[in-house]
C-alpha cells in the first residue's frame, strides 16, 4: 500500500537520485528522502532516523554498494536493499545480491522498480514480524506473560544453578513455595480478570519485598517461588518467611474492592533437604501442603512429616483398585480441521468414576499417579482401552487419529515405546493413526532421554504433539530439533482471546512460529463461534473446544459423530 517513504537514497548524482524519487512519486509513495554518497553520511543517516528503504548506485567515486551492505550489516539493520544501477554486469549482480542487496534495477529499465518496493517491503515486513513473533515466544519460554515473573521451568534451572554454586563455596540456599488460599473463590466470584490482576499485583509485592538476587517466580496457577540464593544461617528462613507474609497482609484492592490474601508457605533448605532442584521443589511443595493442613502460615520441610502418609497410601490403594476393577473411564472430545470444516480426529481424556466420591477428574489424580509409579498401569490401561474401542471409528474414516495424553514421567521410562509398540499390535490400531500428546516438562527433566523415546515413537510411524504450549519451558531451540508433528495452543491463551489482546497477540504468534518450523498448529478452549473464527482467520490448522463438543464417552461420540455439523473429513 503506497504510501510515505522513508528513503535512504546511496547515490553520487543529484539527478539520478531525483529521477528514482520522481519514480517513486509516480507508483503512489510519498519519498520522504535523503541522498548520501559517503560511508559517514550513511553512518549518520542512519542513526538520525528510521528508514524504509535503501536504494543504491553500485559504484560512486567515494563510496559503493558493497560497502554501504556492509554497513547495514554492521549495524544490525535489516532494510530492503535494492540497487540502481547502470550497466552491472551479471556475475556483479548476483555477488551484489550474495551479500544482502534484494534486488537489483537497471536505470534505463525503472519500470521494473516498483513491483520489486512493493514486494521488498511486503518481505521487511514480514520478517520484522517473524521477529517480533519469535522475541515474543522466547519470552514466553522463560517467562509467567501475566506476572513477568519467571516461570518455572525458568525458576528451576535458576535454583539448580544455586544450588550447585552453594554446594561449591558452602553456602545454604533456601527455596519457599507459597500459594494463596481460596484464589478459586477470588476467580469465581469476581471473575477471572480480577484473578488475575490479583495474581499481578501479589507478584509485584513479592518482587518488591525480596532483594534484587533472590528470584521470585510464578509457578503456575496461584502458586509463587522465592529462591534466596545465600542464606546465611538456618534461622533465616524463619525471618525471610515472616517478612513474606507481613508483606501479604495489607488488602490487595481489585477494581474497587480490597481483598486481603491468606497464604500457605513451604520452605526447604538445600543441601539440608535435597542437592537436586526438582527434590526441593517437591518437598517445597509437601511443606506448603503440611502448612495448609495445620492451619499455619508456614511451615519447613519435614522429613517425617513428609506424605508418604496414611492418606496418600490409601488413595494409592484406591486408585489401584479403580485400574483393576474398572472405575476408569475415557471421554472422547473432538478435533475439528479448518481446511474441511469436518471432524479430524479426537483427543482421550480419562475420568475416574469412584463410587463413593463421584467422578473425579484427571487433575485430581494423574499427579499422584504420577509421583507413586502407578502412572505405567494407568497409561497402559488407558492405551490399550482407547485404541481398543476406536480402532472401527478409524477405519470407516470417521475419524483421522486418537490422540492420548502422556506423562513425562512415561517419556522418561525406556520401556514406553515397547509397551505402545505391543498394544499396538495386540489391537491392530495404526500407528500412524495414533498421537502422543506430551507438555513440556518432559523436556525440562530430561531433555536427551525424551528426545530419544519421541525419536523412537516417532519412527514407529507415531504423531507427537506438544500439550498446552506457551505454558511450559520448552524453548523453540528444542523444538526445531525435536521429532514432533503439532503444537497444541494451551487453553489459557485460547479461552479469552477474542476479548484479551495480549491473549490474542499471543495465540497469532504460536501459530505463525509453528508454521515457520514447519508444524501443524491446534488450539484447544474454543468455547466460542467468534474464536473460532478468529482462529481460522489466523491460519490455525485444528481446532477443539466446548464450542465443538464437550468430551464425552465413547458411545456418545459415535452419535455425535454421525449427527453433528462438522461431518468427518473424509479422504
Ligand atoms: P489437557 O490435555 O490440556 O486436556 C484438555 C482439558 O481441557 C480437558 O480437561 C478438557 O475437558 C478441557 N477442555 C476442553 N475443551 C475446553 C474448553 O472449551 N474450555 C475449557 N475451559 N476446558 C476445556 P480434563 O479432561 O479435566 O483433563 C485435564 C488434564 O488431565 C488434561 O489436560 C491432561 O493433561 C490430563 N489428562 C487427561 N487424561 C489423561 C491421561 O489419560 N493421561 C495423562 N497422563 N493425563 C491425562
Ligand atoms: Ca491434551
Ligand atoms: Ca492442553
Amino acid at each position: 500500500m503506497p504510501g510515505l517513504l522513508h528513503t535512504l537514497i546511496v547515490e553520487d548524482s543529484e539527478n539520478d537520485a531525483l529521477l528514482l524519487v520522481r519514480a517513486l512519486r509516480e507508483g503512489g509513495y510519498e519519498p520522504e528522502f535523503a541522498r548520501v554518497d559517503t560511508r559517514e553520511a550513511m553512518r549518520a543517516e542512519l542513526g538520525r532516523k528510521n528508514w524504509d528503504i535503501v536504494f543504491a548506485d553500485f559504484t560512486m567515486p567515494r563510496f559503493n554498494a558493497f560497502e554501504a551492505l556492509q554497513l547495514l550489516h554492521e549495524t544490525e539493520i535489516d532494510l530492503p536493499f535494492i540497487i540502481v544501477s547502470g550497466t552491472i554486469g551479471e556475475d556483479r549482480a548476483v555477488q551484489a545480491m550474495k551479500a544482502g542487496a534484494h534486488d537489483y534495477i537497471l536505470k534505463d529499465n525503472m519500470k521494473r522498480l516498483l513491483p520489486a518496493v512493493e514486494r521488498e517491503l511486503r518481505e521487511a515486513r514480514n520478517r520484522r514480524e517473524r521477529k517480533q513473533a519469535e522475541q515474543t515466544i522466547h519470552r514466553m519460554a522463560f517467562y509467567d506473560m501475566l506476572t513477568d515473573l519467571p516461570n518455572r521451568g525458568n525458576f528451576r534451572n535458576q535454583a539448580q544453578q544455586a544450588i550447585q554454586a552453594g554446594i561449591r563455596e558452602e553456602r545454604l540456599v533456601a527455596m519457599l513455595m507459597m500459594d494463596l488460599r481460596r484464589f478459586k473463590e477470588v476467580n469465581d466470584t469476581l471473575g477471572h480478570r480480577c484473578g488475575d490482576q490479583l495474581l499481578q499485583q501479589v507478584g509485584a509485592r513479592l518482587r518488591a519485598a525480596m532483594f534484587p538476587n533472590d528470584s521470585v517466580a510464578r509457578l503456575g496457577g496461584d502458586e509463587f517461588g522465592i529462591l534466596l540464593p545465600r542464606m546465611a544461617a538456618m534461622d533465616d528462613i524463619e525471618i525471610v518467611a515472616r517478612k513474606i507474609l507481613n508483606t501479604l497482609e495489607a488488602p490487595f484492592v481489585i477494581e474497587g474492592i480490597p481483598i486481603v490474601v491468606e497464604t500457605s508457605l513451604g520452605a526447604v533448605v538445600a543441601p539440608e533437604h535435597g542437592t537436586d532442584a526438582d527434590i526441593l521443589l517437591q518437598h517445597a511443595d509437601v511443606a506448603m501442603y503440611l502448612a495448609r493442613e495445620t492451619g499455619a502460615s508456614y511451615a519447613l520441610y519435614d522429613p517425617a512429616r513428609d506424605p508418604h502418609n496414611p492418606r496418600r497410601l490409601a488413595l494409592m490403594a484406591e486408585l489401584r483398585h479403580a485400574i483393576e476393577n474398572n472405575q476408569l473411564q475415557l471421554h472422547y472430545q473432538p478435533k475439528i480441521e479448518f481446511a474441511t470444516g469436518g471432524t479430524i480426529g479426537a483427543e482421550a481424556l480419562l475420568r475416574w468414576r469412584h463410587p463413593k466420591t463421584g467422578v473425579i477428574p484427571p487433575d485430581q489424580f494423574i499427579r499422584f499417579a504420577e509421583n507413586t509409579g502407578l502412572i505405567r498401569p494407568l497409561t497402559d490401561w488407558v492405551l490399550s482401552a482407547g485404541m481398543r474401542q476406536c480402532s472401527s471409528l478409524l477405519s470407516n474414516g470417521a475419524m483421522q487419529h486418537v490422540a492420548f495424553n502422556v506423562s513425562a514421567r512415561s517419556l522418561h521410562d525406556l520401556r514406553f515405546p515397547n509397551m505402545v509398540d505391543k498394544l499396538l499390535k495386540a489391537s491392530g490400531f495404526p500407528p500412524e493413526k495414533l498421537m502422543l500428546e506430551v507438555t513440556e516438562s518432559a523436556f525440562m527433566v530430561d531433555l536427551q532421554r525424551t528426545v530419544e523415546t519421541l525419536a523412537v515413537l516417532n519412527h514407529m510411524g507415531i504423531q507427537i504433539s506438544i500439550d498446552d504450549f506457551g505454558t511450559g519451558f520448552s524453548s523453540l531451540n528444542y523444538i526445531k530439533k525435536l521429532p514432533v508433528n503439532e503444537i497444541k495452543i494451551d487453553k489459557s491463551f485460547v479461552i479469552d482471546m477474542s476479548s484479551n489482546e495480549n491473549d490474542l497477540s499471543i495465540v497469532r504468534s504460536i501459530i505463525d512460529l509453528g508454521h515457520n518450523l514447519g508444524l501443524k498448529v491446534v488450539a484447544e478452549g474454543v468455547e466460542t463461534k467468534e474464536t473460532l473464527d478468529l482462529l481460522g482467520t489466523f491460519g490455525c490448522d485444528q481446532a477443539q473446544g466446548f464450542f465443538i463438543g464437550k468430551p464425552r464417552p465413547y458411545e456418545q461420540l459415535q452419535d455425535w459423530l454421525a449427527t453433528s455439523s462438522w461431518q468427518p473429513a473424509r479422504r
